[in-house]
């Protein structure tokens, strides 16, 4: 029997309803199954880059699956696909980004997947998220706890802390 591995998943909405789209893309990922699924506050967030663009929502979950992690990447692109999203730009407004942190501890680093995901130490609205959900989460390759590399961010990084927002998720 496969073990089931733990993994963090990102998500991000700024275009249409975005709590929907949150809401949605969690009930589709709960039902893959991720097992022991839990989700993290949800943050409004600037959007990167200083772009014109409206705001993000965004939150981390975990949960453990036996997909593989190409199997894990496909069925979060048929996701952001089945919830509207369309292509256009790097970085565009999007209905759901659903964006792999990290798989276990593995390091994967191939042109179509990239694990854990490059840019996790640079955005606040993953690290802060992860950290509150996942205090004991350590990054695979540099071996640093999150509560360190959440604090680093805040001691170098000129811009805004994402917001906590009294909104929920409403689980299925
Ligand atoms: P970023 O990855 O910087 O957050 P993005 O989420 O806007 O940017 P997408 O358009 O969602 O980028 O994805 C572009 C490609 O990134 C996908 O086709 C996918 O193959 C690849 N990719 C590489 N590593 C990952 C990962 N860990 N999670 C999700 N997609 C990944
Ligand atoms: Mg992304
Ligand atoms: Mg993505």
């Amino acid at each position: 029997m496969t073990a089931a591995i733990l993994v963090h998943l990102g998500l991000g909405s700024n275009l249409g309803n975005r709590l929907d789209f949150l809401n949605q893309a969690c009930r589709e990922l709960e039902s893959l199954p991720l097992l022991k699924f839990r989700v993290s506050s949800i943050y409004e967030s600037e959007p990167l880059l200083e772009m014109r663009q409206p705001k993000y929502l965004n939150l981390v979950l975990c949960g453990l699956t036996v997909l593989s992690p190409i199997e894990l990447l496909e069925k979060c692109q048929q996701i952001e696909n089945k919830l509207g999203r369309v292509r256009k730009e790097r970085w565009g407004s999007r209905t759901i980004d659903l964006d792999i942190l990290s798989y276990g501890n593995e390091i994967i680093d191939t042109e179509k997947l990239k694990i854990p995901h490059p840019e996790i130490e640079k955005r606040s609205f993953v690290l802060l998220p992860l950290f509150k959900l996942s205090p004991d989460w350590v990054h695979p390759e540099s071996g640093t706890g999150i509560r360190m590399l959440w604090g680093k961010w805040q001691q170098t990084a000129n811009e805004l802390i994402p917001q906590r927002l009294k909104l929920k998720i409403q689980s299925s």
